[in-house]
């Protein structure tokens, strides 16, 4: 029997149904403190019990530094006063992605969280520059600009100008976060308890979680169960046996090697992801250091190959390189009985476009709005393990764009991404893109039109027609207007300060 095979326990059912009010969290890394931190809030002024389990010698994933913008909702949904956030992770502001030689070696483009330009007589912008048959999408955003100055700029407070459409998220030590959630969440009440579990107990008769036995002879009783255990899902799948997919074969790179570099004397306000051999180069600026990473495929590149490849640039790094294998993919379903995913345990697609950390938060937020308060019922679990999948399924597909879209036949490696087949969903928003420059949204969406309207872009994919009615104003006036607007993009973008004295300004980490 497996150290986490379960055992049944044969006594009475001890689950009680009403009230669910005793969680306990498996896991103290990003995702066990952000459930931690959240529950906590959720259940404040009322009694409840939340404990977590960690283990410092099991330890975390130790990666994921790049974020959405949506991490500034989930801190404000806590309170967490965002300077004092940066200050103690030691985070610095991201405006977006810069992906460099995807389309072919030499060619970059940026990836903001922004709109480009704005909507005329309710037709998208870039139909306007179709129907000009100009290239330059990326002068009608002001994050880019912002970004390519190495500037920054909190967006301006006046929604319906080209100066306010845009978001930010941030870099910081994922370690430092959870640290941070980690006293926010005891503060709360949260209990914490060091030790490794070295045993799951299910009910004989349902099948629910009842206990946890810890190594050191502990048990750990609760109702509801958070499976925050990392890759290995020690409830969701070592116990109750979930399943995983496998997307391999639409998302090829299966490893990852990282190191920490020096600090950037001019930190970027933006991740760079940079195409390499067998699959693209991470480089993200903290306030104190540099993270860097080769996220590769294993069947086009040895982990040897690799991290030479990264150490090739990144030639003084701070620490040992370090690997990772993985599945992208999802869990097959997050909530079984009375356990629950989150983070790693509940799938994993690559940092790519920085999702982990966000999807730990919509897992949350589906925790919390289907809260079993008075009792578990199926159909609950079935919706959130159908919204679970769906989720997926769409970044699954954002993520797959940037490497069928590719021109490169350089490597194996992108002559197998340029020709391999694409799920059907993704296959039909291409097809709409290029005919017509159709932007489709489906639910549950993580990307914005204009995020998938940067990447076709960057990549080359430029619509066959625009919509016929951007033909109603008239040429000189459209040239006009988009003037005026590139020159008040530069403009401002111009009198910004630097990303590096902002944050010297507003945010210097606390040491
Ligand atoms: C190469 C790479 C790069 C990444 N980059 C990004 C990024 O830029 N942005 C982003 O959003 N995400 C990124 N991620 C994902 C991000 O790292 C994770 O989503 C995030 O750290 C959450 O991890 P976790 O808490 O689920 O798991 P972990 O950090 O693995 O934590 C698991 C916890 O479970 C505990 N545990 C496990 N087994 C036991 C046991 N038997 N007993 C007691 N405790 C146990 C461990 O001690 C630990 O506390 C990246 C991931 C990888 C692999």
């Amino acid at each position: 029997m497996s150290a986490f095979s379960p055992s049944r326990n044969s006594g009475a059912q001890k689950m009680n149904n009403n009230n669910v009010n005793s969680v306990v969290i498996v896991g103290g890394g990003t995702a066990g403190w952000m459930a931690a931190a959240s529950l906590a809030r959720y259940f404040e002024g009322r009694s409840a019990s939340i404990t977590l389990v960690e283990s410092e010698t099991i330890g975390t994933v130790g990666v994921g530094e790049a974020t959405i913008p949506s991490i500034r909702d989930f801190n404000a949904s806590l309170g967490i006063d965002e300077l004092e956030f940066i200050r103690a992770t030691g985070a610095t502001f991201k405006l977006g992605i810069e992906f460099v030689d995807w389309r072919q070696p030499g060619e970059h483009f940026f990836h903001p969280f922004a709109d480009f330009g704005q909507p005329v007589n309710g037709v998208a912008f870039h139909h306007y520059l179709n129907r000009l048959n100009t290239d330059n999408l990326e002068d009608y955003c002001f994050a880019i600009q912002l970004a390519r100055r190495g500037r920054f700029a909190q967006p301006h407070s006046d929604p319906p100008t080209p100066l306010a459409a845009y978001g930010y998220a941030y870099h910081f030590d994922a370690g430092r976060y959870a640290q941070f959630l980690r006293d926010y969440a005891e503060r709360k009440g949260v209990k914490r308890i060091e030790g490794k579990i070295a045993h799951v107990t299910q009910n004989a008769d349902s099948g629910f979680v009842e206990s946890l036995q810890l190594d050191s002879g502990e048990t750990v009783e609760g109702q509801l169960f958070i499976d925050c255990s990392g890759f290995r899902g020690l409830l969701i799948e070592q116990t109750l046996g979930a399943g995983h997919e496998d997307w391999r074969r639409w998302l090829p790179c299966d490893s990852a090697v990282a190191v920490q570099a020096e600090r950037m004397d001019e930190p970027t306000p933006y991740t760079r992801c940079t195409a390499l051999e067998a699959g693209w180069q991470w480089r993200i600026p903290l306030q104190t250091r540099t993270g860097n990473g080769y996220v590769f495929s294993s069947d086009f590149c040895s982990a040897e190959r690799a991290s030479e490849a990264l150490l090739e640039r990144v030639p003084s790094p701070l620490s040992e390189p370090k690997h990772f294998r993985f599945i992208a993919g999802p869990r097959k379903s997050v909530w079984e009985k009375n356990c629950f995913a989150l983070g790693l345990a509940s799938g994993f697609l690559e940092p790519l476009e920085s999702t982990s950390i966000s999807l730990i938060q919509t897992g949350i937020s589906k925790l919390l709005s289907f809260f079993p308060e008075s009792g578990f019922n199926q159909h609950d679990r079935d919706e959130v393990n159908r919204q679970h999948w769906h989720e997926f399924e769409r970044i699954r597909d954002f993520l797959v764009l940037h490497y069928k879209a590719t021109q490169r036949d350089d490597t194996e490696f992108w002559r197998y991404c340029r020709n391999m087949p694409v799920p059907d969903s993704l296959v039909h928003k291409m097809a709409l893109f290029a005919h017509r420059g159709h932007i489709v949204q489906h639910e549950p969406e993580a990307f914005e039109p204009d995020s998938w309207l940067a990447v076709y872009w960057g990549m080359g994919i430029r619509p066959d027609h625009y919509d016929p009615r951007a033909d109603k104003v008239p040429s000189e006036v459209l040239q006009k207007e988009l003037e005026k607007m590139r020159g008040m993009i530069t403009q401002a973008s111009e009198q910004a300060m630097s990303h590096k004295d902002f944050i010297a300004r507003h945010c210097s980490e606390k040491r």
